[in-house]
């Protein structure tokens, strides 16, 4: 997979180096490019914001140095806006997104990007409006790693163990079980005895009814009758 990032804060991508993303790098599964929008403009200044037309608060980035920047890197490619009105961010729209050859990333400052950029872009590519969540950032790179990180850690072959993918949470559309690791007794606190059995079936019941409470609890949104089944939700809930 190859990822280009263009952004006029070049530097807040640097952690793209370090975790998931610098892993799959070094295995040479991503190529990710980080590109700084100021190569595009032509002005001595290196300017890429303007007042908006109608008036109002705050800049607009220009429509230039995106055209000139999204010509040279996304031609043919999925072009993510990171943009607080886009698609909310999910589980299932980084899978889908792993799928992808060619992820450019456009990262809006200020009150955000003309746009023509954006009708101009779905004429040489593919176009997604994705939002973080409903808040507002300062700017589109938080975004864009965060996006990038969950993207690329569905990527297949790069996750060593690939079954852990399949039981986190929201994968199947849960919230996944507690977890624990040694010692088995901390400060007072024991480790579940269904934990300690080695009764594998008795340890796939227990996490599958503490996924389904969990989720029940903290986000009921999650267990609608359709994604899972309504009795086992009843039975799970005390
Ligand atoms: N005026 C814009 C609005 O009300 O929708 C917000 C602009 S925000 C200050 C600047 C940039 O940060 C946006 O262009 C976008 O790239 C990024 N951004 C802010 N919040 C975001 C979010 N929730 N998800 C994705 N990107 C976000």
């Amino acid at each position: 997979m190859r990822i280009d990032i263009v952004s006029i804060f070049p530097d807040y991508l640097a952690p793209l180096e370090l975790s998931l993303p610098g892993k799959a790098r070094a295995k040479g599964l991503l190529d990710i490019v980080v590109h700084d929008l100021r190569d595009w403009t032509t002005d001595r200044h290196h300017t890429t914001d303007d007042t908006p037309y109608g008036g109002g608060a705050g800049m607009v980035m220009k429509p230039e140095p995106w055209g000139a920047a999204l010509d040279e890197v996304a031609a043919g490619a999925t072009i993510v806006f990171t943009t607080p009105s886009g698609q909310p961010f999910t589980q299932a729209v980084a899978r889908e997104l792993s799928g992808h050859d060619h992820l450019v990333f456009a990262c809006g400052r200020y009150e955000g990007i003309d746009q023509r950029v954006i009708d101009h872009a779905a004429t040489i590519g593919t176009v997604r409006e994705i939002s973080l969540g409903d808040y507002v950032l300062n700017g589109g790179e938080v975004a864009a790693l965060a996006i990038t990180e969950a993207v690329v850690r569905l990527v297949p072959g790069f996750m060593g163990n690939a079954e852990s993918l399949v039981e986190e949470s929201h994968e199947d559309g849960l919230l996944e079980y507690p977890v624990f690791t040694k010692p088995a007794s901390w400060r007072g606190h024991d480790v579940p005895d269904v934990l300690l059995s080695g009764d594998h079936a008795r340890i796939a019941a227990w996490r599958r009814e503490q996924a389904l409470q969990r989720t029940a609890a903290r986000r009921p949104d999650l267990v609608a009758p359709t994604s899972v089944g309504a009795d086992e939700v009843r039975l799970a809930v005390p």
